[in-house]
Order: C-alpha cells, then sequence, then structure tokens
C-alpha cells in the first residue's frame, strides 16, 4: 500500500544521511522520517527585549550566550546548567533580569546535557519558553533553543516575510541539531513522490473536516511559510492521530465483544436477594443504577469489560460484591484483585463482615445455596493455607477469591471462574489483567474499579477498551475532610503544634494516620516519588534536606512530649507481611493510636475511627495521590483532618499543588489540575505497559473535541467494517502506529 513510507531511508537521502538519522533519532524508514514532526515553531517576528520579559508567559527571544556553567544538583540526581544570556539591548540601571545585569537573564536546564555542550559563550541562539520566578527573580527553565548560527539568511527574502516565517524546532539531540534534521527532511521531501502516497483517513472525513491532502500536509509541517500552513497541517496530523488510535480500540472492542462468554442471569432468590435484604443502608442512586447495568450485562452472553470509576469512599466495594454475588448464585466463581496485601487482606475482612451470616469459611465444603465461601490468597500466606486457598479455588467451592497478584501466578487456577474485578485500577498493568482473564475456561467478565477520578478523555484513551461508569456521589452522612497547608517556612513554631493537635484527636479517642516520602533515615534507594517528577521547582530547590522518614519520626515521637504515652506504629512496604497484617490490624483495633507509614496506606484502606492525616514532605506526593490519602480520614462519618506539611517558602511552583488539593475536595478537577502539571507521555505511559507514549500531537487533555469526534468516526468505521477491509490505508496506518509494545497491549486479551 504505501510503500514508499517502509522503503529504507538510504534509498531516498543517501547511505550517510540515513546512517546519521538512524544513529541520532532511531529512524530509519522513509515514514518514520517524514512523520518526525517539529516539536514546536519559532518565529523571528515574535521576539521579546529580555529587559520586557513577563512572568509566566511564553516568550521567544534571540540572545547571545555569555556564560555557561553547569553543577551537581545534592538534593536529588541530576545536574543543572545555568547559561547567561544577552540580547544586547541592556540600558544601564534596568535591571530587571535574574543576574542583577540589565539586559541578561539567567536560562536553567535540568539535565541539560545539550545545552551544555552548545551554549558556549558567543554563540546565538533562539529561545522558546515561559518565563518562571525563583528567589525573586526571572528566568526561563528548560525551554526550546535553537542555535542561530546556521541560519542561512535566505537572500532576496523580502524581509517582512521573512519575519513572519515560522522556523520549524525538531526534537533534537546534543549531537544532531534540529537545524540539521531539517536540513535532512528538506532534502527528503525533494526526493519523494510525496503525491503518490496514499491517505489513510477515509475520504468522506478528509473532505467533511476540510482536511488538506496528504502530501501538502507533509509539505506545510515541515515547510511552512506562514503560522497558519503548520496549523492547518497539524490539525490533520492530530486528527489522522486520533483517528488511528480510536480505530485501533474500537477493533479490540469489537473482538472482545465478539467473545462468548457465560451468561450469569440474576437468581430470583438467591445470595444477592438476601444480601441486599440484610443491607444496613440504602444504596445511593449511582449504585443502585451502575448496580442494575452490571446486572444486565453479566446476564449477557458476551462479556462486560467495564470501568468503574468513583471517588474515594464513593462505595464501589458494594456496587463489585452485588455483581460477584449474582455470578456466584449463578454458579461461578469471582475473583477479587487488589494491589496490596493489606489491601487484599482488609478486603477480604470487610467482605465478610458485610455479608455477615451469608459468608462461610470453608468447612463445610461444596456450593450451598444460602452462603458463599470467601477465600483469601495472598504471597504471603503460610504455605498450608494458601495450598487449601489454590484448592478451593481449582474446586470451586471457594465462591469468591480474594488476592493480590499471586492470584496471576501460574499455578492458580479456578473451577469456573465468572467474574474479574479488580480493584484501584491504575496499580495494575493491562498484562496483569489479561493474566488473570487467562483463567477462565471462557472469557469472563471483567469489572475494573478505579478511584482515581479520570477526565474522559484520558478515560477514552487508556481505557478505551472499557466502557465507563461512573460513581459520582458519596454515600449520605459522609463528613467533610477540611485540608490545610502547614507551611513550616514561614510557622516553624507550627512542627510541633501537629503534634499536639494529634494529641488533642487521639484524646477525643480517635487515631492518626501520619505519612512520610521516605522508608529510612540514610538512604535514597526507598524514595516513593509518587507522580512527582523533576518539575520546574525541583530546578530552583539546591539546598539538600532530609525528607521525613517512618523510622525517623518513629524515633522523633518518641521523644516528643506531646504525644507521650501514646501507642505508636511504623508501618511500610519493607516489613515482614505477617509484622504489616499485624500493625493494621492493631490500627484497626484501635489498639494502635498514632500510624506512621508510607503511601502503602494510599488506596483502600478503611479505618473509620482515623480523623486525622499528617502529610509530612507533602511536596514530595503528586496531587492524585495526596487526593487519594486523605480520603482516608472521614469516612465513619466523623469530620476528617488532613495536613499538608511542607517546608517550601510559599509560591514555590510544588506548593500551587499543595494548595491546589486544599482549595477543593472534588476529585475531577483535581486529576484535570494534576495532568496539567504532568507531562501527557507520564500519563499514558504510567497507565499503559509502561512504556513512552507515542502520542506526537494528540494532547489527552487539550483536544477532548478532536478525540471524541475520531472515536465516533471509528466506531463508525469498525462497526461497518470490522477488519478494515475495506480501509487498507487506516489499517496499514494502525499497525504502523502500534509499535510492538503497544500493539502487544492492544492485541492481548
Ligand atoms: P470506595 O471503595 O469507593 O472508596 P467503599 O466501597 O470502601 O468506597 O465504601 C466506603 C464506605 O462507605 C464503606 O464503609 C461502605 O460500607 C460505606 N457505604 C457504601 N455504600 C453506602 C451507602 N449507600 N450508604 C452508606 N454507607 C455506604
Ligand atoms: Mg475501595
Amino acid at each position: 500500500m504505501n510503500a514508499e513510507l517502509e522503503l529504507g531511508l538510504e534509498r531516498r537521502i543517501g547511505k550517510r544521511s540515513a546512517a546519521v538519522i538512524e544513529k541520532h533519532l532511531g529512524v530509519t524508514t522513509v515514514g518514520g522520517l517524514l512523520n518526525y514532526f517539529p516539536r514546536r515553531y519559532l518565529s523571528r517576528g515574535e521576539l521579546t527585549p529580555i529587559n520586557e520579559v513577563p512572568l509566566d508567559e511564553e516568550v521567544t527571544l534571540i540572545a547571545r550566550v555569555i556564560s555557561n556553567s553547569t553543577r551537581s544538583m545534592r538534593a536529588r540526581r541530576g545536574s543543572l546548567t545555568d547559561v547567561v544570556i544577552t540580547d544586547d539591548a541592556g540600558s544601564p540601571g534596568s535591571a530587571t533580569a535574574s543576574t542583577g545585569l540589565p539586559g541578561t537573564l539567567k536560562v536553567s536546564f535540568f539535565n541539560g546535557f545539550r545545552a551544555k555542550a552548545e551554549l558556549q559563550p558567543g554563540r546565538r541562539a533562539m529561545f522558546s519558553g515561559k518565563v518562571t520566578r525563583y528567589g525573586g527573580s526571572l528566568g526561563l527553565t528548560n525551554p526550546d533553543f535553537l542555535l542561530l548560527d546556521e541560519d542561512p539568511d535566505t537572500p532576496g527574502m523580502d524581509p517582512e516575510k521573512l519575519a513572519a516565517m515560522p522556523i520549524p524546532v525538531y526534537p533534537a539531540t546534543a549531537k544532531l541539531t534540529s537545524w540539521s534534521i531539517q536540513k535532512v527532511i528538506s532534502t527528503l521531501l525533494d526526493t519523494l513522490e510525496l503525491d503518490s502516497l496514499g491517505d489513510p483517513l477515509p475520504a468522506e472525513i478528509a473532505s467533511r473536516e476540510k482536511f488538506l491532502p496528504v502530501a501538502d500536509a507533509y509539505r506545510l509541517i515541515h515547510a511552512p511559510q506562514t503560522p497558519a500552513d503548520w496549523q492547518r497541517a497539524r490539525d490533520r496530523f492530530r486528527y489522522q492521530e486520533a483517528l488511528v488510535l480510536q480505530s485501533a480500540l474500537a477493533r479490540r472492542r469489537a473482538q472482545l465483544a465478539a467473545e462468548e462468554a457465560t451468561a450469569r442471569r440474576p437468581a430470583a432468590d438467591g445470595l444477592l436477594a438476601a444480601f441486599d435484604r440484610q443491607l444496613p443502608f440504602t444504596l445511593t442512586a449511582g449504585q443502585a443504577a451502575v448496580g442494575k447495568t452490571l446486572s444486565e450485562e453479566l446476564a449477557l452472553d458476551s462479556p462486560m469489560n467495564r470501568l468503574l470509576q468513583g471517588e474515594v469512599g464513593s462505595g464501589k466495594t458494594i456496587v463489585a460484591l452485588r455483581a460477584m454475588l449474582q455470578v456466584v448464585d449463578a454458579g461461578g466463581q469471582a475473583a477479587l484483585l487488589a494491589p496490596t496485601e493489606v489491601l487484599a487482606a482488609q478486603h477480604f475482612d470487610s467482605i465478610r463482615r458485610t455479608l455477615g451470616p451469608l459468608s462461610r469459611d470453608g468447612l463445610l465444603g461444596g456450593l450451598g445455596p444460602d452462603s458463599v465461601q470467601v477465600t483469601l490468597l495472598t504471597g504471603s500466606m503460610p504455605t498450608a493455607a494458601r495450598k487449601q486457598a489454590m484448592l478451593d479455588a481449582a474446586a470451586g467451592t471457594a465462591g469468591i477469591v480474594i488476592g493480590t497478584h499471586a492470584l496471576l501466578s501460574e499455578n492458580v487456577s479456578f473451577y469456573d471462574l465468572g467474574l474479574i474485578v479488580v480493584d484501584e485500577q491504575h496499580r495494575f498493568g493491562v498484562e496483569q489483567r489479561d493474566a488473570l482473564r487467562s483463567k477462565a475456561n471462557k472469557p469472563p467478565h471483567l469489572l475494573v474499579m478505579t478511584a482515581t477520578p479520570i477526565p474522559r478523555t484520558v478515560a477514552m484513551t487508556v481505557f478505551g477498551d472499557l466502557e465507563t461508569s461512573v460513581l459520582d456521589e458519596l454515600p449520605a452522612g459522609r463528613a467533610p475532610i477540611s485540608t490545610h497547608v502547614v507551611g513550616l517556612a514561614e510557622h516553624p513554631a507550627w512542627a510541633t503544634r501537629i503534634w499536639s493537635r494529634s494529641r488533642e484527636e487521639i484524646d477525643a479517642g480517635h487515631q492518626v494516620y501520619v505519612v512520610c516520602p521516605k522508608i529510612g533515615t540514610d538512604d535514597d534507594g526507598d524514595f516513593t516519588p509518587g507522580e512527582a517528577e523533576p518539575t520546574d521547582a525541583d530546578l530552583a530547590e539546591t539546598g539538600a534536606r532530609e525528607l521525613a522518614s517512618v523510622t525517623g519520626v518513629v524515633e522523633q515521637l518518641r521523644d516528643e512530649p506531646a504525644l507521650a504515652g501514646v501507642p505508636v506504629a511504623p508501618l511500610h512496604g519493607r516489613q515482614d507481611p505477617v509484622l504489616k497484617s499485624e500493625t493494621m490490624a492493631s490500627f484497626t483495633a484501635n489498639r494502635t493510636k498514632l500510624l506512621v507509614s508510607t503511601t502503602v496506606i494510599e488506596v483502600g484502606v478503611d479505618v473509620h475511627n482515623a480523623t486525622l492525616m499528617v502529610i509530612l514532605d507533602a511536596d514530595r506526593f503528586g496531587i492524585s495521590q495526596l487526593h487519594q490519602l486523605r480520603g482516608r480520614v472521614g469516612r465513619g462519618g466523623l469530620p476528617g483532618t488532613c495536613l499538608l506539611v511542607t517546608t517550601l517558602e510559599p509560591g514555590h511552583p510544588s506548593r500551587r499543588r499543595l494548595d491546589a488539593v486544599a482549595a477543593t475536595t472534588d476529585g475531577f478537577e483535581l486529576s484535570q489540575e494534576d495532568l496539567k502539571l504532568r507531562r501527557e507521555g507520564d500519563i499514558l505511559g504510567a497507565s499503559q505497559s509502561g512504556g513512552r507514549s507515542t502520542l506526537k500531537l494528540l494532547r489527552v487533555l487539550e483536544h477532548e473535541d478532536v478525540i471524541a469526534r475520531a472515536r465516533q468516526d471509528a466506531q463508525v468505521i469498525v462497526g461497518a467494517d470490522p477488519d478494515l477491509a475495506g480501509h487498507a490505508g487506516l489499517a496499514a496506518a494502525i499497525d504502523e502506529y502500534l509499535n510492538p509494545e503497544k500493539e502487544a497491549f492492544l492485541e492481548r486479551g
């Protein structure tokens, strides 16, 4: 079909250039290089004088390098390269810039190897980035830059046109500049029969959207004459990217739906009915509605594939349990997969408690109509107990099996696995979901639950193969959580006030969580950074500070007068599993009053009596992690308080995250905020298979409308032509687009 795109690069640009491109960019085909799009475009006409750079805005400036120095950072691994630049426009007395010298500006790069190598004193370059402030003065962090010394003045060109002509900036490396990439691509464009390229977009769509023909789009994205040129080209490729991705997902959805599952119809008067009769509260409207959807889908002979999103505390577990009971009523088994041992054990306890007399402990054997055996299966169980649990799963005596990834191990089997519930999906990869799926004789029904609210488009993209339900209200009587940022930089005295505040809670009969970013005091290896990437903020932070650690804080609290006599216990991932569950049990039983832990308590843990959560060095955690954490308090009808403790100065960029968390308890709002602060690759990469996102032009938050339109189109296309036999161009683009890793992600299952 598009044989031209698969052609080796050397056939079009020569052996030498092809070798250079392969070495530095890893690109070997014509299509690969054609689709190596500029990251952004700079324009000579939009230059900002250094003396006038405005805070928090995107600026482009041309400047000369005065100095370049690099030092390693103490607080975390990496180096910081500081470059001072000037546009030679400084007038004496206007000391606006971060260097204190007129007409100069400090530009900082985190791990800026290319900046270190290229931005030598005397070089001219164009910089483009957002103006930030730290330590009271303005500067640029990690801006794009383009060395200008090679800029060939295009002779005879109208200066006004030249000023408007966009300069493409390619993702470059230290050895291969954007400028060189542009030259090679321009050679490629000259030697290609661009007009003979097939178009992966169906003609109806191209004309409906008034897209440029594919050949023109390639020309204009790489060599635009005006900003409108690259914008039109980019719109087309962005849509194409969305359509290819959504078609791949639609195809997988169609394949999943075409599989045959065992229908698990509700029983007239079974366990589920008995359970509903004994439920001590009424279901929320959302729980009832989602419950109805699940019940209907379980009764079909095609597998349910559903994502259930709901705020922390929205009552997802009951919804899942009711689905499990319907499956058990129909003679099948249900498995509940939890991300940690602590959580699995807790689910096991709370589900048995919730079931009350409907739960049976395995002594009777055989499937009874009036009770169900709930079995726990985790890696840390004593061998004999684990063997028994495995036997019960295999023989079908266990109706509900709750476990960690130990459930995925090869020697675990089921008699008739009808439903898999995956709790807190963000900890599980698709591979693990599929490993469990393969344990059923026929494709089982699948319910994935996540407490991290996911914006619609992310759900469409990351969980595009699942249908989505949302629980958007909390059960009545839920007490509010108030969150406060405790800034130790301004109020050092609050460092001890935290502990007297904890004492007040404990004296009132309640319990306290203290969360630390680290386990031990002197090793850095166990740092749990959460979603926190090195951000611009880290650049500003050069002073090393010892982060709060579980062992360090436990030690410190021993001598804390306010907490004299209070039972304190540590909990972290490196402890022996038996000790961990004992610690949890002691906390649940209200013997331990104050629990010092890492984020092991992040998900699902449910101790109603806990009312205060103190998060130390809270700036070390990501927004959604903080939101998850605080959801651990305020669960038992008692108002909850969350203290976000930080030593950062007010106004520090990382403190903005804390302010955002303190400002709202709306998880969806927070997750939008969170995603804005993170990079796209992290969103998709982490939730898929750990690989990097290969999305080039599509931004899941920004391009909601594009994604939604493409999803609609993809559904229509795949609905009418499931094998894409009549859409060879699109099918080829899907194959080409999905790298092997992604393909595995989409095809397995
Ligand atoms: P999630 O898993 O969504 O964070 P849970 O399922 O753990 O939430 O529910 C949190 C708490 O709310 C549990 O103690 C549960 O028993 C309780 N709960 C669930 N549904 C209701 C309801 N409709 N009314 C009152 N309490 C409820
Ligand atoms: Mg839960």
